[in-house]
């Protein structure tokens, strides 16, 4: 049996996980980041090629940890990262970056900072004392090991440490429906110009023509194509699969099978339909279906639609976000991505969604925090979860530091530690 110790337990290697740990770690923490899978990045490992959204509102970038990725990457030479204009309704600007490079670069950020980085490694039930998580049991392909953390954030987007510590949560939109879940991949070797000269961003013709013929599964009545990072390369982010339990590993293998028919079934019909794609190939499918949206935690505060219309800026709003309602067929085939914010052009996310009620040494970062089924369409964005993964660790240190819990951490001082540190939009500053 192994034991091993650390100031601060990331959970979940994803973009919430990379900013907290990143950040915890500079700030002087002992950190280990246990990771599932074989890789870090999350959603973004398991739909390698999937662009950073909504990290400009206002046009302007979020800051912190977030911009300074894309600025290593786009700083680069060749650049391996690029804003661009995304080309569907009511998102803005994105980042499209080489995959392989960008996950390479992240890591090299965690070594730089110290972070022990455990992949392959199953964080499972922890051990609650007095309302304080003093272990978690992990397994890996040596067995168990006891980690004993100071502090747990948890960013493992379905929140199996809060989940067996007791906070309570609620699935999806409240009634255990929950978005789709999507296998993507890419077309490479396409003439793009050609693939891209037709002025409707979904290809709702070419698609109706091959739901008709039976050779597109019906949910396909708009098709998420977009320019890849690579010329020549089309990113497809269209096959999406209702009715998935994300917590549940049969239902995501089933999901994942199903996905690859369909993804071949897609890459067929495009080349032999639709011009620009007569000499291309299917390429780099993910690993595993990219899963949405699983359980949504109780904290402090939860934000919710009404926060979204009004382009609220909470006093301890911690990262901007103008994200549309990105609601992705949680009850019927229709995939919407409604105008979300109002005044001011954008909203802030409050630390209080990610500080649970009663848990000490408990955060959470990401897809979990706790937001009604609206909000949640909304926050969601990668670039979002990076800045909640970096407040998160920012808690954590204070915390750590003052030998507090974490709701006795000051959220005036988050906020002005994460100003400091290049975040924009929040503490009354603009973005
Ligand atoms: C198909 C799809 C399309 C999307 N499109 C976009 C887009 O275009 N732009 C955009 O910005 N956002 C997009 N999103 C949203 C965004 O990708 C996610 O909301 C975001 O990546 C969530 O990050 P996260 O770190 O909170 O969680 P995740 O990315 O889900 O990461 C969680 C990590 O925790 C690990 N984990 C889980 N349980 C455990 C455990 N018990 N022990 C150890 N590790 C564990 C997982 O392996 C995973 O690596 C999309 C999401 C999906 C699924």
């Amino acid at each position: 049996m192994r034991t091993l110790d650390c100031d601060v337990a990331v959970v979940g290697g994803g973009t919430a996980g990379f900013g907290a740990a990143l950040a915890a770690a500079r700030r002087g923490m002992s950190v280990r980041l246990i990771e599932a899978g074989p890789k870090i990045g999350g959603v973004m490992a398991s739909c390698p090629g999937m662009p950073w959204g909504g990290g400009f509102p206002l046009g302007r970038s979020i800051g912190g940890i977030f911009d300074e990725l894309t600025q290593r990457l786009v700083g680069m030479e060749p650049p391996a990262a690029e804003r661009r204009a995304c080309t569907l309704e009511n998102f803005g600007d994105e980042v499209l970056y080489d995959h392989e490079i960008a996950v390479t670069t992240m890591v090299g950020m965690l070594d730089d900072e110290g972070v022990a980085l455990h992949l392959n490694t199953i964080a499972g039930t922890p051990t609650v004392d007095d309302g304080r998580i003093v272990a978690v049991e992990c397994h890996d392909r040596l067995g168990s090991m006891t980690i004993r953390p100071g502090v747990v954030i948890d960013c493992s987007g379905d929140g199996d440490v809060a989940a067996g510590a007791g906070v309570p949560y609620t699935v999806g939109d409240g009634r255990g429906n929950m978005m789709a879940v999507t296998l993507t991949f890419h077309m490479i070797d396409a003439d793009c110009d050609r693939v891209f000269a037709d002025d409707d961003p979904y290809f709702r013709r070419e698609a109706a023509r091959g739901i008709a013929d039976g050779r597109l599964h019906p949910d396909l009545g708009k098709l998420y194509l977009m320019r890849g990072f690579h010329p020549g390369t089309v990113f497809c982010n269209t096959v999406t699969i209702r009715g998935v339990d994300g917590t549940d590993p049969a239902s995501v293998a089933r999901a994942t099978q199903q996905g690859r028919t369909r993804c071949a079934q897609v890459a067929r019909f495009l080349i032999d339909e639709v011009p620009g794609f007569e000499r291309a190939r299917m390429w780099s499918v993910g690993p595993s279906v990219g899963v949405r949206e699983t359980r949504r935690f109780e904290a402090q505060a939860q934000i919710d639609g009404g926060d979204l219309i009004a382009g609220r800026k909470f006093a301890d709003g911690i990262v901007a976000c103008d994200n549309p309602i990105d609601d992705v067929m949680r009850t019927s085939s229709e995939m919407t991505h409604d105008a979300s914010v109002g005044a001011g052009g954008y909203y802030t996310i409050p630390l209080g969604a990610m500080v649970p009620r009663r848990m000490t040494n408990l955060l959470f970062a990401g897809r979990l925090i706790s937001a009604d089924p609206v909000a949640f369409a909304s926050v969601r964005g990668m670039p979002q979860c990076m800045v909640m993964g970096q407040a998160a660790g920012v808690v954590a240190s204070l915390a750590s530091a003052a030998g507090t819990t974490v709701q006795g951490v000051d959220p005036g001082e988050v906020v002005g530690a994460l100003v400091a540190d290049g975040v924009r939009g929040i503490g009354g500053n603009p973005l």
